[in-house]
């Protein structure tokens, strides 16, 4: 089997054979006995449920049923555990006890809500780093993209005149706690105090960040957190938007149906509608009631298992990984910011004279490890930083880190990267 986390209580399911649905028509060649030995690299994607997630949707599967709408016995069930899932997100992101929770489908999903929820003539400002999911949902003349800092400190003066050219009326900053291209952190709680001075609000992209730090509404007084449950090591399907009830309370709900309704009346000529209060309001049509709660199981046992654990285990093992990659003829690795800076367990790298695709195919069909490739759904930073390292394509390698990694996988990723750079695909 493929080496685990023997002193860890906290552990990814195991893959102990190809799915039957895909076995027939997948070549995975390195299967070991009856055991895949896959050298998951590609977290920052998705991260892989853990068990304690498998087992919390196992208990729940024999009793799901509609949330809020029924007075059966499963029907109770699942309305108790889909509320008591907004807890556990509350308690996970240390969420003010005014600030809202609405179950959304990802981190996409909840940056599209908040940016359909905002006041009329709101100020955008945000980094021109930004992944797509951030960079995408504004629209207008008020949207303003400040240009990739040199450094983490330089983003809070760059921040802070932007800020001084927006028009008077509400102001919301979008900053992403580590980036997805690189793992670097943004400096979020100076960010949120700049915000604070110039009267902004603003809200986090967490997709990346919650896997790996803990995040902390009130210490980094930040007014939004986003999130998404397939990073947290759940499933896919939930996530959601964490914060101040206000703007999201005034704005027509995102979706119109069943579950956004206090009530309708047949009027004659028009139906009158009064809409339920956040977060109903926004959650209309049955809950993802099995997702939601795989999502609040995830952030359960992580703060369980220690952020600590998860830290150290993670730094150890991107510190091996650089300096391995380091030794790779060719080899260059992408930064936003100039020097070294602390950063979570992505790295993403292009290889002189190699095609990042090839590279990905060959790690994938000879070495079994999976590895992503492309320019991971921020076009414009990840082009920016191409350019930088002259690279000869617009597409880049990137390994990124999980609970799950070991010293082997990251190993067997330097080893292969050299063979191959040296020997060819
Ligand atoms: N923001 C960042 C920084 C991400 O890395 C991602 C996903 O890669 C997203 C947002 C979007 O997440 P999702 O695809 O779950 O909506």
């Amino acid at each position: 089997p493929p080496a685990r986390n023997t002193d860890s209580a906290i552990t990814p399911t195991d893959i102990p054979t190809v799915p039957a649905v895909v076995g027939a028509r997948l070549s995975v060649p390195l299967v070991t006995g009856d055991r895949v030995t896959y050298a998951n690299l590609d977290h920052a994607a998705s991260a892989p449920c853990l068990e304690q997630v498998r087992d919390a949707v196992d208990e729940l599967l024999p009793w799901y049923a509609s949330v809020h709408r029924g007075a059966g016995f499963a029907s109770q069930v699942s309305t108790k555990v889909y509320e008591q899932a907004r807890d556990t997100l509350r308690r996970f992101v240390g969420a003010r006890s005014s600030d809202t929770v609405v179950f959304t489908r990802n981190t996409t999903d909840s940056l599209n809500l908040l940016a359909k929820s905002l006041p009329r003539r709101t100020s955008v400002v945000l980094f021109d780093t930004e992944h797509h999911a951030a960079l995408l949902p504004w629209r207008g003349p008020n949207v303003r993209r400040v240009q990739t800092p040199e450094s983490p400190a330089a983003a809070v003066p760059a921040l802070e005149a932007a800020l001084k050219l927006c028009p008077e009326g509400p102001r919301l900053v979008v900053v992403t706690g580590a980036s997805n291209v690189t793992g670097e952190l943004w400096p979020v709680a100076d960010l949120a105090a700049v915000a604070r001075r110039y009267g902004a609000r603003i809200a986090l992209d967490a997709a990346q960040l919650a896997p790996h730090r803990p995040v902390d509404i009130k210490a980094l007084d930040v007014d939004y957190v986003a999130l998404s449950g397939h990073k947290l090591y759940a499933p896919y399907g939930a996530g959601a938007l964490i914060g101040r009830a206000d703007w999201l309370q005034a704005a027509e709900p995102y979706l119109v149906g069943g579950g956004a309704t206090k009530n309708v009346v047949d009027w004659g000529d028009h139906l009158g509608v009064a809409w339920s209060a956040v977060p109903e309001r926004h959650e209309a049509g049955s809950p993802n009631v099995v997702g939601v709660h795989a999502l609040a199981a995830a952030c359960d046992t992580i703060t369980r298992h220690g952020w600590d654990r998860i830290v150290a285990h993670e730094q150890a093992l991107l510190t091996r990984l650089r300096e391995g990659l380091r030794t790779i003829p060719g080899l260059h690795e992408l930064s936003i910011f100039h020097g070294d800076h602390d950063r979570v367990g992505v790295v993403s790298f292009t290889i002189h004279g190699h095609e990042a695709g090839l590279i990905a195919a060959a790690l994938s069909a000879e070495y079994g490890i999976g590895v992503r490739d492309g320019a991971f759904c921020a076009h414009v930073a990840t082009r920016r930083l191409l350019d930088r390292v002259d690279a000869t394509e617009q597409r880049a390698l990137r390994a990124s880190l999980g609970l799950g990694s070991t010293v082997e996988h990251v190993d067997r990723l330097v080893a292969a990267l050299r063979t191959l750079v040296t020997e060819g695909p």
